[in-house]
């Protein structure tokens, strides 16, 4: 192709962006990327009444946090009025384009006839022989040209359709503002777009699109259309209440931007091998919109958690460290910096997001209170008298004592002490695990024993002693 590649994302303002818009945005942006070519970002905010305050800031917000950048805009269609009317111009007077000379209650009463008839309602069924000129103050309609076509979609394939949907479609409303369906094809033109990459919801108004391109001659760019995403059941599409939050809500609690380009880029795309996590150079080298599926991905947010924690466990430990400032407990504020690095890189395994930092670090800075839960409810421990719990408590503990409380020196000991009493790790690192954090999980014994140090493992194990 010669023509320079050239992508954009074109948002409504009209509320926060979930994972479906940023999906949309990223492909078009891993095509720009990949083909050095150039991403702009358009707010298309032509209808004021779903407009929401706020909503085109918090896009670029979301965008920038995931490192989508782009070169150009954001462009504002409210502040473009001139272009749409220049183009509508084009149609009036090539005979295109017509002021729809009926009230509400006229279109209304047509389509009760239509109802009656048992017809599909079209307004092109209704097209005045004669129309004054139009002034603005009536919407404008296109003149449609009904008529099958077919046409390639990068993702879709071959498509084709009949003359039967394609209607005379209002061009710019009677508030001087321009429709979704006339505006975007202006605008996609004005900016030299080449791939129009957008949700399914357009795909039934392409015949429509169509005409208009051809009432305009122009060339037709290349049309992607992305499947959307379904709920984890896969038997509908995913809403806010499927668990479709604000993007930002993913910043707020700890994921890494990179890891949601992961996720986002390996819904309903794969590169052909088993891979899921994949770095944003090699999504830049790999991605292809023929290798995105016809039908939607379904939305799992445990794979999220799943490739945010496989991030999470590929960065250098100091990296971490700067990245979670601002998601420990509370009771870290007074321990030293190498001290929470320590915690830090025992938990790094485990991690899924950074908001699980204090639930699974807390006990490292503060004596939890006993909870006597952990032990009743236990499937191994619960089996067990406390007089027998109690006896292996105090085994451990000067098995313990003995050591200089290194983790090897603590593995040694703990591999002593199973071979001594006959139990099974489920139950004796469980107990002890229990007594030194009083936490529901925590990570590998030995290590964290190590980090708590010898005075406040053997005190905690003491008290639980006293405890059973
Ligand atoms: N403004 C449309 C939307 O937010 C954009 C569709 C497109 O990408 O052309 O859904």
């Amino acid at each position: 192709m010669n023509q320079k590649i050239k992508t954009r994302f074109a948002p409504s303002p009209t509320g926060f962006l979930h994972v479906g818009g940023v999906r949309t945005a990223l492909f078009a942006w891993l095509v720009a990327q990949q083909n050095n070519g150039e991403f702009i970002l358009r707010i298309e905010d032509t209808d004021q009444a779903r407009e929401v305050e706020g909503s085109a800031q918090h896009i670029q917000d979301c965008l920038d946090w995931l490192g989508i950048n782009w070169d150009e805009g954001p462009f504002y269609q409210s502040q473009r009025l001139d272009i749409y009317k220049e183009y509508a111009q084009k149609l009036i007077d090539s005979g295109r384009a017509y002021a729809d000379p009926y009230t509400p209650q006229q279109v209304q009463e047509f389509r009760e006839q239509a109802i009656k008839e048992k017809k599909p309602f079209l307004y092109r069924n209704h097209r005045p022989d004669k129309t004054a000129a139009w002034d603005g103050k009536s919407p404008l309609r296109f003149r449609s040209d009904p008529k099958a076509y077919s046409w390639k979609d990068e993702i879709m394939g071959d498509l084709s359709t009949g003359a039967e949907v394609i209607d005379d479609f209002i061009l710019i409303k009677s508030d001087g503002f321009p429709t979704y369906n006339f505006a975007h094809i202006v605008d996609d033109n004005e900016m030299k777009i080449s791939h129009v990459i957008r949700g399914q919801e357009f795909l039934a108004s392409m015949p429509n699109y169509l005409n208009l391109y051809e009432a305009f001659d122009l060339n037709r760019p290349y049309f992607a259309t992305i499947p959307h995403i379904m709920n984890e059941q896969g038997n509908k599409k995913l809403s806010k209440r499927d668990g479709a939050k604000d993007i930002l809500d993913y910043k707020k609690e700890g994921y890494l931007p990179e890891a949601l380009v992961n996720f986002l880029a390996t819904l309903g795309w794969n590169d052909g091998t088993e891979q899921e996590v994949f770095s944003i150079s090699e999504l830049k080298e790999k991605f292809s919109l023929d290798r995105v599926g016809r039908s939607g991905a379904r939305f799992d947010e445990r794979r999220l958690l799943w490739i945010n924690g496989s991030h999470i466990r590929g960065l250098k430990l100091e990296d971490l460290y700067q990245k979670v400032e601002g998601y420990w407990p509370e009771e870290a504020k007074d321990h030293d910096k190498s001290y929470k690095k320590q915690v830090l890189g025992l938990v790094q395994e485990r991690l899924k997001y950074f908001a699980e930092l204090p639930e699974l670090t807390r006990f490292f800075f503060t004596d939890l209170a006993l909870n006597p839960e952990l032990i009743s409810t236990h499937k191994q421990l619960k089996k067990y008298e406390s007089g027998q719990l109690k006896d292996l408590l105090q085994k451990a503990k000067a098995s313990l004592e003995t050591t200089d409380f290194s983790a090897e020196q603590i593995q040694e000991a703990l591999n002593k002490l199973l071979q001594e009493t006959g139990e099974k790790p489920a139950v004796l690192f469980s107990l002890i695990r229990i007594a030194t954090t009083q936490a529901p999980a925590s990570p590998e014994l030995a290590g964290s024993l190590s980090v708590l140090g010898k005075e406040t493992s053997l005190i905690r194990i003491g008290t639980q002693i006293e405890r059973l």
